[in-house]
C-alpha cells in the first residue's frame, strides 16, 4: 500500500489513524453484524454514533447549550440559499467579499432580498482581508456574511468584523476545527466537512437557537428550514449517516490529540515552515498579503505557468500530490489541514529547495 502526501483542498487528507479504523469496522460495526452505510439511521447504534459526535464537536468548540449543531446535506452551497430563506426577516443583509465562495453565497443570497456588498478585496485578486473595523452596516440588515477562511485565495480573517451588534453568519469550510473559535460571537457557524473534518456529503451547522424560527421566506422548502432539522436532531429524513460517522471519528482524534488549542499550535508550526521557506525563496513567491495568511491554504507561484506546469507534474512524481492552483487562479496551492503531518509539509519544503535550485 502507498499513501501520497495529498495537498487536496478538498475533498481532503483524513487522518490515516480513522480510515483505518473505518476499514477495521467496514464489515461488522461494534458487533452489530454490518457497516455503518447498512444499518438503520434509527437503529440504537446509529444514534449512540451521531449522539456522541454531537456531543465530541460540543466538546471540542465549547458549544453553549443556547446552540443547536445540525448534520445537514447539500454541501456548503446549500445554505448559501437556506440561510437567506432563513434569516433575511428585513430582506436585507450584508456581504462582505473575499473570494469566490463569498460572491457565490451574496449571489444567491441576491434571489430573496437585497444585499449590500460593503467590503470587498476584488481589487487585488482577494489577496488580503479588508479592513472590517468600521464597515457601512445597514440599519435593516437580518445579518452580516463573512467566508471566514478564503480556500482558493489563502486568506483568513485574523479578527472578526465589527459588525456594530448584527448577527455575524461565517462560512467556516476550510477552518473548521483548525484552532479554537469564540462560538458566542456568531449567529451561524456553518461548514461543509470535506475540508477538514470527513466525507464530503456532510454540512454542520451551529446556530443560535433564536434564530430557528417557523418565521421563514414563502415558500422555503421544509428541507431548507433549520427547524425541520432541530426539532428532529438532524434526522428529520435519512442523514448523510456515514459521513456522520467518520466526522464522529475524527472529533475523537481530535480530543486525543488535546483539542483545538493543540491543533492551532500544530497548525501554525506547519504554515511557518512553508511561509518561511516562500518567504526567502528567489523562484516561489506567496500571493497573500502576510497579516492575512491562512493556516490551511498557502497559494503560491513562479511567476512562470510553465515552471508552475513543471512543479505540479514532478512533485506528483515524487508522491506530493494535489498542489494545482485553483483554476481560477493557477499558480499551486498546498492545503495543510489538521490532517496533514509535519512531515509532509516538510517533504514539500524539501522538493520546492531541490526544485528552486535545479530551475533558477
Ligand atoms: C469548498 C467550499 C465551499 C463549497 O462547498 P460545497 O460543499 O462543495 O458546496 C464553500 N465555501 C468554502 C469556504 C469552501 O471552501
Amino acid at each position: 500500500m502507498k499513501r501520497v502526501y495529498n495537498f487536496s483542498a478538498g475533498p481532503a487528507v483524513l487522518p490515516e489513524e480513522v480510515l483505518k479504523e473505518a476499514a477495521e469496522e467496514m464489515l461488522d460495526y461494534q458487533g452489530t453484524g454490518m457497516s455503518v452505510m447498512e444499518m438503520s439511521h434509527r437503529s440504537k447504534a446509529f444514534e449512540k454514533i451521531i449522539t456522541e459526535a454531537e456531543q465530541d464537536l460540543r466538546d471540542l468548540m465549547n458549544i453553549p447549550d443556547n446552540y443547536k449543531v445540525l448534520f445537514l446535506q447539500g454541501g456548503a452551497s446549500q445554505q448559501f440559499a437556506m440561510i437567506p430563506m432563513n434569516l433575511m426577516k428585513n430582506k436585507v443583509a450584508d456581504y462582505i467579499i473575499t473570494g469566490q465562495w463569498a460572491k457565490k453565497a451574496a449571489a444567491e443570497a441576491e434571489k430573496y432580498g437585497k444585499v449590500n456588498r460593503i467590503a470587498s478585496s476584488a481589487d487585488k485578486t482577494f489577496s488580503y482581508i479588508p479592513d472590517c473595523s468600521d464597515l457601512p452596516i445597514d440599519d435593516d440588515a437580518d445579518y452580516v456574511y463573512i467566508c471566514e477562511n478564503n480556500t482558493i485565495y489563502g486568506t483568513k480573517y485574523k479578527e472578526l468584523p465589527n459588525t456594530k451588534g448584527k448577527l455575524l453568519v461565517a462560512d467556516v469550510s476550510s477552518c473548521f476545527l483548525s484552532e479554537p473559535v469564540d462560538v458566542t460571537k456568531y449567529g451561524i457557524i456553518y461548514g461543509g466537512v470535506q475540508k477538514n473534518i470527513g466525507p464530503a456529503g456532510t454540512v454542520i451547522v451551529i446556530i443560535r437557537e433564536d434564530l430557528i424560527t417557523e418565521d421563514v421566506l414563502p415558500g422555503t422548502p421544509t428541507m431548507l428550514q433549520y427547524k425541520t432539522h432541530a426539532d428532529a436532531k438532524s434526522l428529520y429524513n435519512t442523514p448523510p449517516a456515514y459521513g456522520i460517522y467518520i466526522c464522529g471519528k475524527v472529533f475523537k482524534w481530535l480530543k486525543k490529540m488535546g483539542g483545538l488549542e493543540v491543533m492551532k499550535e500544530r497548525n501554525e508550526k506547519k504554515a511557518k515552515l512553508l511561509y518561511d521557506y516562500l518567504d526567502q525563496s528567489k523562484l516561489f513567491k506567496g500571493t497573500v498579503e502576510k497579516k492575512d495568511r491562512s493556516l490551511m491554504n498557502v497559494p503560491f507561484v513562479t511567476g512562470s505557468d510553465e515552471l508552475d506546469a513543471k512543479f505540479v507534474r514532478e512533485a506528483k512524481e515524487a508522491g506530493l500530490e494535489n498542489l494545482k492552483g485553483h483554476r481560477t487562479v493557477g499558480g499551486m496551492r498546498a492545503s495543510i489541514y489538521n490532517a496533514m503531518p509535519y512531515e509532509g509539509v516538510e517533504a514539500l519544503v524539501a522538493f520546492m529547495k531541490k526544485f528552486e535550485k535545479e530551475n533558477l
